[in-house]
């Protein structure tokens, strides 16, 4: 197995490490600043993507952009490099036109739009000229099962109504959010996968209304806020439908795959943050006349740390490169495999680089406790750890488990 990037790719992913070095990270204190402060992003930061856009560093992770349409053309399996370099910073892969939701939502458009819906909604998104969201959860329901989506989507002549209210939909109060895609119900009565449908929402539509930006664990997130939303007999067009009427999840579908792909991605960034945190806090702080790195401990935590990055990351790899060859129907285990495992080993990574840090680890002056909350987010949205779990069980649950038929067992014949 050959483990080496094509030249391209190795071009690239050093581009964008370049880039991220020398334009991005100096501003970092500046960006936190800002965002601590104030509403919305700095106004240097369209400047960045303006740069990155002329570097051809631009919406690295869309393989399939028609001829015109803006792009780097990265597969998933290419991508990788870059996404982790992003993940380093929360507002990295913005920069780049690479972030969530509005990198699922254009490879949503790019399966199912017309090419009206393409035109008005993709071509701007793929500009970076707008932003958009995704509304599915629901408060009133659990949403983990995507089937007890209650919001309403009736039909009425060449209209839907919608009424109902989502919650933690990432990016829908941004400034620049100019739609989002909603699922609702607009068959209740149908069987329970083919009730719901996805239909665009235009920001400004009349009856729809942001209740609220939602914290978790005490943090709001300074790039893709999560709102709670109300819908209040809001009218869209027919035409507004993304695929066919009661075919929602088959349109969602396409944007899971690389979602979560992509945020493992970034994830892996975030972990390689936190080792080089602890290494650098280690190596500087003393107790008991020794520097930290010198106690077996640390240094099993960060190799330990070492461990499960490299771990994370071949699986990672590997569910990229299946979806690339397979699509969904190939992938879709792999995918759940390490969606569970990387949030909960990068977790596991930052709870120990709160303790190598003491106080400071747990206080703003570090990244660490908010890559902690992100990575605990993780757990939930996109599906929870336990749905995945149930999903990969399922994969080993084969009819006719037998102890007695085991070619692998030895019973004492008498
Ligand atoms: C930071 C953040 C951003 C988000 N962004 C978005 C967004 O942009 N758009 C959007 O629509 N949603 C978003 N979400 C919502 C997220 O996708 C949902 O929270 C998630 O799907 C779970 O739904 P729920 O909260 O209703 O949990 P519930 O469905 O109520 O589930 C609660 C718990 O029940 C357990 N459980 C559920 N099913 C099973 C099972 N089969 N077996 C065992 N245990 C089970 C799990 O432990 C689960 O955590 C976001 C969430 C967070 C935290």
């Amino acid at each position: 197995m050959d483990f080496s990037a094509s030249e391209r790719t190795r071009d690239i992913s050093e581009r964008v490490k370049a880039f991220f070095d020398a334009e991005l990270l100096p501003r970092h204190r500046e960006w936190a600043n800002w965002v601590g402060t104030q509403a919305g992003s700095p106004p240097w930061l369209d400047g960045l993507r303006d740069k990155a856009r002329q570097l051809g560093l631009w919406n690295l992770a869309l393989a399939d952009l028609a001829i015109d349409e803006p792009g780097t053309r990265l597969s998933n399996q290419e991508f990788g490099a870059a996404a982790e370099t992003m993940g380093r910073l929360p507002w990295a892969s913005e920069v780049f036109n690479c972030h969530a939701p509005d990198t699922p939502n254009m490879i949503t458009l790019q399966h199912a739009g017309t090419p009206e819906q393409k035109a008005q909604w993709l071509r701007p998104l793929l500009e970076g000229r707008i932003r958009s969201a995704f509304a599915m959860t629901e408060p009133a329901v659990g949403s983990s099962d995507a089937t007890n989506l209650q919001f309403s989507m009736r039909r009425d002549g060449q209209d839907y109504v919608l009424n109902g209210s989502k919650w933690y939909c990432s990016g829908a109060s941004h400034p620049r959010c100019r739609f989002l895609i909603v699922m609702g119900a607009t068959d209740p009565a149908a069987a329970r996968n083919q009730r719901h449908s996805a239909v665009i929402v235009p920001s400004d539509t009349p009856g729809l209304k942001i209740v609220r930006d939602l914290r978790f664990m005490g943090l709001q997130n300074p790039t893709s806020a999560a709102s709670q939303l109300e819908f209040s007999d809001v009218r869209v067009p027919v035409s507004n439908l993304l695929g066919q009427e009661g075919q929602g999840f088959k349109v969602a579908q396409t944007r899971l795959g690389p979602a979560r792909i992509h945020h493992c991605m970034r994830a892996l960034g975030s972990a390689e943050v936190l080792i080089e945190l602890m290494m650098a806090r280690a190596s500087e702080r003393q107790t008991f006349g020794r520097v930290l790195a010198d106690y077996d401990t640390v240094q099993r935590w960060i190799a330990e740390s070492r461990i499960e990055v490299e771990q994370a990351r071949l699986l990672v790899q590997r569910a990229a490169w299946l979806l690339d060859r397979d699509g969904h129907a190939g992938a879709w285990r792999d995918v759940s495999i390490i969606k569970v495992v990387v949030p909960r080993m990068v977790q596991g990574i930052a709870d120990r680089a709160v303790q190598v840090f003491g106080a400071m680890g747990g206080s703003d002056d570090t990244p660490i406790h908010s890559i902690f909350a992100h990575m605990r987010a993780m757990r939930i949205a996109d599906g929870p750890d336990e749905v995945h779990l149930r999903q990969i069980f399922r994969m080993e649950n084969k009819p006719g488990w037998s102890v007695a038929d085991s070619p692998y067992n030895t019973p004492f014949e008498v």
